[in-house]
């Protein structure tokens, strides 16, 4: 069966899918926006695997686009699947690079077992990218992605506020 890619309004800290994609930044050590809210949710062992990612395979931090899985604490799903986004104040606005966190976070969940993902709108927030472009690169990697794998069921953008919400609906109709 092909697998599903929709986009709902709400917390991705709510999400009860296998795996929920956090958008870190490359210290890995917590922010604000989601990540905040992740950790926050997760509870300290989400932040001490974190730690212990630094001191064994990622002494200088996730490079931008890359991702990375742990476990997800209190949360409902099983992982947490951290990765980097560009970020447009420091003059990061490849459209690859931000298509490569998306590709590289289906890599890790194929790689865990994860079949259900749901996605935040990586580098919409803080990282300064408009929503617009978030969504039309988000949709179009996702879906080339799972057009070639039976590995992943269901993609779910979880996007905070109705604005962001509709630049995904409209990139899904
Ligand atoms: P970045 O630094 O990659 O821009 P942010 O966390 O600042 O990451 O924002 C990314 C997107 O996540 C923004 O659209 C923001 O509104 C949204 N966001 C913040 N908290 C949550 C949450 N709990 N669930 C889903 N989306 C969230």
């Amino acid at each position: 069966m092909p697998a599903t890619i929709e986009a709902v309004e709400g917390d991705i800290t709510r999400q009860d899918l296998d795996a929920i994609v956090n958008a870190a930044n490359s210290s890995l050590l917590g922010g604000g926006g989601v990540d905040g809210a992740i950790h926050a949710a997760a509870g300290p062992s989400l932040l001490a695997e974190c730690r212990e990612l630094r001191a064994t395979r990622l002494p200088d931090g996730l490079p931008t686009g890359e991702a990375v899985a742990t476990g997800a604490g209190n949360l409902a799903a099983r992982w947490v699947i951290h990765t980097v986004g560009p970020d447009a104040r420091r003059g990061q606005t490849d459209p690859s690079l931000l298509a490569s966190c998306f590709s590289s976070s289906l890599d890790v969940a194929t790689q865990v077992g994860a079949r259900t993902v749901a996605f935040p709108a990586i580098s919409a927030g803080v990282y300064g990218w408009d929503v617009h472009d978030v969504a039309r690169v988000a949709v179009q990697t996702v879906r080339e992605y799972v057009n070639g794998t039976d590995q992943i069921d269901l993609v779910r953008f979880v996007l905070f506020g109705a604005r962001a919400h509709e630049a995904f609906a409209e990139q899904l109709s």
